[in-house]
């Protein structure tokens, strides 16, 4: 096969990428890859140095664990032999292909790697190496691996049942050991495991049933808030078609919250647009994990360069990594999908990105659970570097994290 290049100031062939080994739901054997940008670095992490300028895709795994993801023939034909190796097999290991044998021919090849167990909150890296033709031949591409122990953080969930002084509310109804399991599956590769108590039931008296005003928040978390806890709190709706708050120990006094606290609303009836959630464990999970992420002090993007509207505050992305991405806040680009080259034929904004459309609403794609590892703006308030922005506040012990 032949290739057509024009070098500008760089050219970068790829002869071959990774991506997620799925499309689907999210889940811990599958992680997302982080291959936004090109010579960004990966932050300083829990005593590991900033990492150099990350020439490619990175990935991170959980420490004793087990992940598949799936390197994609690009640049190269699809019968080319290609071996894939560890570059330092006491932080991860290639299990399949076995025996060091070649990826399969084909557009695309399943990986299987697996990760050492650390015994301290330091990460360890380690290259997963793309080499051609032999082994031991030269290396065309790589995946930078960082391999994260595990930090056990605590979470209570509460049911609240909002009723009024003249009628009850609903108990919120979902499936809510499935979410709270597909949240964690979303945190684990961050090596962040999401640990739940037993769900309490609480009732409040609001307004109105089954509708819990912003400057009614703080009636919950006054009638039951458990220390040294991530306090969650599930109702059927909350104002304004509000479907979730994060308020972490570093943010909620300045939010006018007694408690720091995360708010999961499963319904919302707002300018006409009436959503019920309660049966999606994808939508709820994905919520739960990314309010979470605000209690990590995680913020939603805000670098958007066309600021209007709901954008005053730069939370609107127009590039097809936005909807990849755990804190960002919309299901779409926000891009006019006409004013791009290719006229929107094929269009992210119309497609998957690796975890499937809405079973409610097929028309509707769900966005990722991407937590990145490269830092890509720095100086941003909300940008990327994720992983270690969550991991760093964590470690700074109870008080810290949990108010
Ligand atoms: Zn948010």
């Amino acid at each position: 096969m032949t290739k057509q290049m024009s070098i500008k100031s760089e050219c970068r062939m790829v002869p071959v990428r990774f991506q997620r080994a799925i499309v689907g739901a999210p889940d811990k054997r599958y992680p997302d890859i982080d291959e936004r940008g090109f010579n960004h670095a990966v932050p300083a992490m829990n005593g590991l140095p900033a990492s150099a300028a990350v020439r490619g895709s990175a990935v991170s795994i959980a420490h004793n664990h087990t992940v598949e993801i799936q390197l994609v023939r690009e640049d190269i034909d699809d019968d080319a032999v290609i071996y894939v190796t560890s570059s330092d097999e006491s932080v991860f290991t290639v299990d399949t292909p076995m025996g060091h044998a070649p990826c399969t021919p084909g557009k695309t090849c399943n990986i299987t790697l697996s990760s050492a167990m650390l015994f301290n909150l330091t990460p360890a890296v380690a290259n997963l190496e793309v080499r051609y033709q032999k082994k031991d031949g030269p290396v065309i591409a790589c995946l930078l691996v960082y391999v994260m122990p595990l930090m056990s953080v605590n979470i209570q969930p509460h049911i609240v049942a909002v009723n009024s002084s003249s009628a009850p509310g609903d108990i919120p109804s979902l499936a809510f050991g499935a979410v709270t399991q597909m949240a964690a599956d979303i945190w684990h590769n961050a090596g962040i495991s999401l640990s739940f108590a037993q769900t309490k039931y609480i009732s409040i008296t609001a307004n109105q049933a089954n509708m819990l005003l912003y400057s009614e928040l703080n009636r919950v978390v006054d009638t039951a808030w458990t220390p040294n806890y991530i306090n969650v709190y599930i109702v059927t709706a909350l104002s304004n078609g509000t479907l979730g708050y994060g308020f972490s120990a570093s943010a909620y006094k300045g939010f006018g919250i007694r408690h720091p606290a995360v708010f999961l609303a499963l319904k919302s009836n707002h300018s006409g647009h009436h959503l019920d959630r309660s049966a999606d464990i994808h939508y709820c999970a994905n919520d739960l994990a990314h309010e979470i992420g605000h209690f990590f002090t995680l913020w939603h993007p805000t670098d958007d360069p066309m600021s209007m509207g709901l954008a005053t505050q730069g939370w609107q992305r127009r590039d097809s990594w936005s909807m990849r991405f755990l804190m960002y806040n919309f299901n779409t680009t926000w891009r006019d999908a006409n004013a791009t080259p290719h006229k929107g034929n094929n269009w992210p904004d119309f497609n998957n990105f690796g975890y499937g459309t809405s079973a409610q609403d097929p028309s509707v794609a769900y966005r990722g659970a991407a937590i990145p590892l490269k830092l890509v703006r720095a100086g941003k308030a909300g940008i990327d570097g994720q992983c270690a922005i969550a991991r760093n506040h964590i470690a700074k012990g109870f008080t810290t994290l949990y108010g």
